[in-house]
This record gives C-alpha cells, sequence and structure tokens, in this order.
C-alpha cells in the first residue's frame, strides 16, 4: 500500500455533512406531511435487489440497465445490483408481500439512495437520493394529475421558484408499435448524422433518440413525427382528462412531444419537472398555460415519472395499473442552498454542564441525560478537564445558566448554579437542579 495514501469517497459519491443535514430534513418533513396528508404509507426495501429485477422492468437495452448499473455477483453466486431506482423495487414489495389483495389503491412512499454508474457532473452523481410516491392498483387519469401535483406541491412547500411541469403521453401496446415503426423509418436515412449512441439507439430502443441531449441529434429530433398524432383514442382520451385536470387546479404545464423517460416500464402519461427562469437564453421561452413565459433553468430535471400499466403483470403479479414519480434530492438541496432557505438554526442551548474531578464528570454524564428527557438544551464539555475553558465555551454559546460541578460538590449532593447575565452564584441540591432550572427557565 502506497505510504501517502488518502481515502477518498468514490467517484461520483459524496459525504453529508452536518451543516448539510438541515436541508435533508426540510425536504424529508416537507414530503413526509404531504405524504401522509395524501394517505401514503412509508417503505423501505434493500438497497440490493436480484439484478434481473431491473433488467426486466427498467428494460435490459436502457442506459441504466446497460451501462450504470452496480451489480455484481455475490459469495453465494447469486447475481445482486445496487438499487438504481425505486420504483421496480417498491413493485417486488407490492406483490412479494401480498398487497395486491388489499383494498386498491395502495399508496407508497420512499425516501432514499440510489446508485448509477454516470459519468458524474454537476447534479449528476453516482450515489443520489431520491424521494417518490407510487400509487398502485387504480387506472383512472385523475390519479396522472394527482401524482403532478403532489410533487408540484412539495416543490412550491420548498419555496422553489418557477416550477415548470413538462407532460407527454408515451402511448400504450396498442398505439405505441406503430410510432415507434414511424420514428425508425424517418430515421432510416438520418442515420449516419446521429450521434454514435443514437445509432445504437436507432436499433435497439428507438424512442431512446427523443431524449438525446446531442447537439447534432437535436435538428433530426425536431423534425421527428410526434407520438402526439399518432395516439389510439384510449391514450388520446386519458391525455385530455389528465390535462383538463391539471387546468382545473391551475398547475402550469408545458406539453413536450419529445418527453420520453429513460425507463421502458412507462406507458401513457408522462412527465418532468424543472425549475424555470423568466428571461429567455436565446431558445425563446416556452409558454406556459396562463400566458406565463419561463425558461429552463437547468437541463437537469428535479422530478419525473408517469404511468406504468404494465410493469406489476410484467413482475409476475396481476394485471395491476400503476403511477407514480421520483424527485432527485441532490438537485433540491442545490436550490435550497441557492436560497438560503434551511430550516431555522438549532434551538437555542439554554444552560451549560460544567465539571472538575472524576466523580464530577460520571454524575454529569447523567445528569445531561435528564435535563434531555426533561427536554431543556443543554450543552457540556464532558471531554474537558480545565473550567476556564468549559465556561468559555457556555459563554459563547450565550447561555442562561451554568451548573458547575465540582469533587466537593458532587460528594455533597449539591451543585453550583451561575447566573451568566448577573455573574451571581448560588448552589443548590444537585437531585433538584432539573427542577429548579426548569422553574427559572420559565420566568
Ligand atoms: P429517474 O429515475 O431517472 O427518472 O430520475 C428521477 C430524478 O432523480 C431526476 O429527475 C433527477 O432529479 C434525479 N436523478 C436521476 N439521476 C441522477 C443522478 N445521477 N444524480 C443526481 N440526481 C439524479
Amino acid at each position: 500500500m502506497p505510504k501517502n495514501l488518502r481515502f477518498q469517497t468514490p467517484t461520483g459519491m459524496s459525504d453529508i455533512l452536518p451543516e448539510e443535514q438541515k436541508y435533508y430534513k426540510k425536504i424529508y418533513d416537507i414530503v413526509a406531511e404531504i405524504a401522509d396528508f395524501y394517505d401514503f404509507g412509508k417503505i423501505n426495501t434493500p438497497v440490493l435487489e436480484n439484478s434481473d429485477l431491473f433488467a426486466k422492468s427498467i428494460g435490459a437495452s436502457t442506459d441504466i440497465v446497460n451501462k450504470e448499473m452496480y451489480s455484481f455477483k455475490t459469495k453465494g453466486g447469486d447475481s445482486l445490483a445496487l438499487r438504481p431506482e425505486w420504483t421496480a423495487p417498491i413493485a417486488r414489495a407490492y406483490i412479494e408481500n401480498g398487497m395486491q389483495s388489499l383494498p386498491q389503491p395502495v399508496r407508497l412512499w420512499y425516501f432514499g439512495p440510489c446508485f448509477r454508474h454516470e459519468r458524474p457532473q454537476a447534479g449528476r452523481y453516482r450515489q443520489f437520493w431520491q424521494f417518490g410516491f407510487e400509487v398502485f392498483g387504480e387506472s383512472d387519469s385523475v390519479i396522472d394529475a394527482q401524482t403532478i401535483q403532489i410533487f408540484y406541491n412539495i416543490f412550491k412547500e420548498l419555496k422553489l421558484k418557477n416550477i415548470i411541469v413538462e407532460i407527454n403521453s408515451m402511448g400504450d401496446s396498442n398505439c405505441r408499435p406503430y410510432y415507434k415503426k414511424l420514428l425508425a423509418n424517418y430515421l432510416k436515412t438520418k442515420e449516419f448524422a446521429l450521434c454514435v449512441d443514437c445509432r445504437k439507439r436507432a436499433r435497439e430502443n428507438v424512442l431512446r433518440i427523443l431524449d438525446c441531449k446531442e447537439g447534432k441529434c437535436q435538428p433530426i429530433k425536431n423534425q421527428a413525427p410526434q407520438i402526439l398524432d399518432h395516439l389510439c383514442d384510449e391514450c388520446k382520451t386519458r391525455f385530455k382528462q389528465v390535462l383538463e385536470f391539471l387546468d382545473e387546479i391551475e398547475l402550469p404545464y408545458i406539453l413536450n412531444p419529445y418527453l420520453v423517460r429513460g425507463l421502458d416500464y412507462y406507458t401513457k402519461t408522462v412527465f418532468e419537472i424543472f425549475t424555470g427562469s423568466k428571461e429567455s437564453n436565446g431558445q425563446g421561452p416556452q409558454a406556459l398555460a396562463g400566458g406565463l413565459a419561463l425558461q429552463r433553468l437547468e437541463p437537469q430535471a428535479l422530478a419525473g415519472g408517469g404511468r406504468y400499466d404494465k410493469l406489476v403483470k410484467l413482475l409476475g403479479g396481476r394485471d395491476i395499473p400503476a403511477c407514480g414519480g421520483a424527485a432527485g434530492i441532490e438537485r433540491i438541496v442545490k436550490l435550497l442552498k441557492a436560497q438560503d432557505e434551511g430550516p431555522q438554526k438549532r434551538a437555542e442551548v439554554s444552560i451549560f454542564l460544567a465539571q472538575l474531578g472524576d466523580l464530577a464528570k460520571r454524575k454529569c454524564l447523567k445528569i445531561f441525560e435528564e435535563f434531555r428527557k426533561a427536554n431543556i438544551r443543554a450543552a457540556e464539555s464532558l471531554g474537558k478537564d480545565s473550567l476556564k475553558s468549559q465556561l468559555n465555551k457556555a459563554n459563547r454559546l450565550g447561555v442562561r445558566y451554568s451548573l458547575i460541578l465540582g469533587q466537593k460538590e458532587a460528594l455533597e449532593g449539591i451543585i453550583i448554579i451561575k447566573n451568566m447575565e448577573t455573574g451571581k452564584q448560588e448552589t443548590i441540591k444537585l437531585d433538584k437542579a432539573v427542577e429548579e432550572i426548569k422553574k427559572r427557565l420559565k420566568k
């Protein structure tokens, strides 16, 4: 091993340090509250799943499975993968835990890390956190609109500005195959002008070309036939209904006929959510319902989702419709940091517990716990022996009272209480300290 070896986080992964936790907590609290309101139950699944679960659901020819999955063989010979997303594991859990037999719909939400071996860049990591919602067993189009509404409400609660919802329909097994053929025909003469990845996609997963960000593919993509012109009657009606629901709740959206998602299991409604700015970046602003003009600020989505009516059956369950979405937490944290909208700093510390000598230290360890149980914010420096440095810390924290316990006090069962404002000191009984402080803090 080299002598100067310094361990670092793996590429594309990072520590979430104490000063950042407040943003994660803020997001968690809002998501949990909204999930509760809409009657979602929280679910956790293992970080590892059988690799085939993802190949079968997300699609073996998708980037996520093909290029980005952390998969490996265990010592026992199982093929496992770190979850690259949550929907397939949750569908697996829904089937495995007998939730198909519960009264439907079954609504589940989650919050936790995912892993994709992507090329790391700003806003794109190899370990990232997602929260999301899944609704199983309800085919009504109102659920599609409500799923979008839930994400929209969370972003509003987080005070994110200029939220842009993009929406499309990807059709179903009735109309999508015809559209795919149409698209493949259109691309036949243009294949040479596509990027390397898209040439492969043209053969394996033609819809994914619509999602390509490479400059050279854009003119070809912009002239391509649009699925919205080729939806079957059922998909057309559903899409119209979803848009009407969104209009009803005055949720602004943009129709993006080229929106396709990177996962094969989607059918019908798909959506992505971005933040925007009111200024144009030269590509012309996009008009939102209500006459608002917004331009995507970041090309990266904050959230995405849609309907996946075939997934449960594909994974061995019954023919159960479903709809859901996921949001990327790091991208939201970045926006919260920029608007410095973390929750207020820690509740103020009211008292400081200082100690001198071994017996006093032992007793302080115990009293500190009593303050916690009594819900009184206390601080200590049990690792420090100098009284001066302990009281310096008490001063820095701006506490109202310091409690000082020396060897003599510990032996006599008393403790010194110092009013940090007036400097006045008194002694009180050690076993009455919590009660006494409670009384004084009320004044
Ligand atoms: P997806 O499962 O690809 O639809 O992703 C849902 C959301 O997760 C996206 O809209 C992003 O906000 C976030 N996300 C996806 N991949 C990454 C990544 N590699 N790094 C950070 N966030 C990501």
